[in-house]
């Protein structure tokens, strides 16, 4: 695999650094876990957008600049180098909007993909509820036939920003299971300020209330805002988890960055004689790299025609425990450092990292999927 990009790639990258370097705020955000922060972090969305960084893949009738996978992941590459904020826009950009271009109507497009772009419409995901996580076919939450729409009734869990997002996406039951409980499920986007919708936030081990369970009690819903064919949502949801555990929600990037900040700190803070904590961090340099190469990997596959498919299951075991690891690392090294320990980046990242193995589909699950469709393996145990 030859991974040298052509001079017009390398001039989108010194594009995007360029900006990068005159933008990114100099101190950190506060977490977009708080209500402080996920208003300092739309701002940046926004500033994002008037450089036409906010989503660069998209269309540039949409605000984006059309950019390929390639230039995709040299954006992000360049992105986490630059310590640029978290992405509060991620649900949307990552997740509805690629649902949108692929099922979407051009009148959705043109009044939901914009003000995501802008930052001005920030959107939670409104999938599990309790009773239904890993087996999210059994969800309950349903949507009933009224005139011109639909109205919602029932518990979302779960969802990630949902206590300041303005709206959400999500899966309910509008018909009988009649041949399974995969039928009868329709995917939908509702206002989360909407009448009817009881936002409760839950507590996050650090205590921070972005996360939230949704209560929702006759939500009216016009049939313009139904994505798809009403009976259709388990197909149209299922094209976006790909997308969930493979590239789009962690590229490489990231790992890169961590990894490099990870060695930084080595060199300033550790004992040259701990040996293990030093090939630890080799570790980390080492997989950063590996997840870097298996992704162009899969990229240059999905360039040639290809899907990220299962195998986007594989990105999402190894990325989840990889985070996991290296966080750890950091705390190891930073041994006694107690206001590090508590509020610091690393410890922050640490908390986080343990739901790694949990959101985006539990690592069992994926290790079932992986089992079964990558190896043909027999079914497990469900
Ligand atoms: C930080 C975080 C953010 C999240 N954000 C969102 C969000 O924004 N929107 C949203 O809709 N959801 C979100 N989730 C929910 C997430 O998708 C679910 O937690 C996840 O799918 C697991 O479902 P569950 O919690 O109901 O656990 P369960 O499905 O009850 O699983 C419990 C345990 O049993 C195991 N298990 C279950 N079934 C099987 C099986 N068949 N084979 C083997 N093992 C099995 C699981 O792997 C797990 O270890 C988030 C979760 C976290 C932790």
């Amino acid at each position: 695999m030859d991974l040298t990009h052509p001079p017009e790639v390398e001039a989108f990258r010194a594009e995007a650094r360029d900006w990068l370097a005159r933008n990114v705020p100099a101190a950190l955000l506060p977490s977009l876990e708080t209500a402080e922060g996920f208003a300092a972090h739309r701002e940046w969305e926004a500033r994002l957008y008037a450089g036409r960084w906010s989503a660069v893949s998209w269309p540039r009738e949409y605000g984006g600049r059309g950019a390929d996978l390639e230039r995709w992941l040299v954006f992000e590459e360049e992105y986490w180098a630059a310590g640029a904020p978290a992405r509060v826009s991620q649900n949307g950009i990552g997740l509805l909007a690629p649902t949108l271009f692929d099922h979407g109507t051009p009148e959705q497009r043109e009044r939901l993909l914009p003000p995501m772009a802008r930052g001005e419409q920030v959107w939670a995901q409104a999938w599990s509820e309790p009773e239904a996580g890993s087996d999210l076919a059994s969800l309950r939450a349903r949507a009933e036939r009224t005139a011109d729409g639909w109205l919602l009734y029932g518990q979302k869990t779960w969802s990630s920003r949902a206590a300041f997002a303005d709206r959400a996406f999500g899966l309910f039951r509008t018909g009988a299971a009649a041949s399974g409980p995969h039928q009868g499920l329709t995917y939908l986007v509702f206002d989360l300020r909407a009448p009817g919708v009881e936002v409760r936030p839950i507590g996050r081990l650090d205590g921070k209330p972005a996360f939230a369970e949704l209560f929702l009690d006759g939500v009216f819903v016009p049939d313009r805002d139904v994505i798809g064919e009403p009976g259709q949502g388990w197909r149209i949801a299922m094209s976006a988890t790909g997308s969930e555990r493979g590239l789009a929600l962690r590229s490489p990037g990231r790992f890169l960055a961590a990894a490099d900040r990870l060695y930084a700190l080595w060199r300033t803070a550790a004992d040259p004689a701990d040996t293990a904590l030093r090939d630890r961090v080799a570790d980390a340099l080492v997989g950063a790299r590996a997840y870097e190469l298996f992704t162009w990997a899969a990229a240059a596959r999905i360039a040639e025609g290809g899907q990220a498919g299962a195998e986007s299951s594989l990105n999402k075991v190894f990325w989840s425990q990889y985070d996991l690891a290296l966080h750890e690392t950091a705390l190891d090294l930073l041994g006694g450092a107690e206001a590090e320990l508590i509020d610091g980046e690393w410890a922050q990242g640490w908390l986080f990292s343990l739901a790694g193995p949990i959101y985006a589909g539990t690592n069992e699950i994926q290790r079932d999927i992986i089992a079964e469709r990558l190896l043909g393996l027999p079914k497990g145990r469900r």
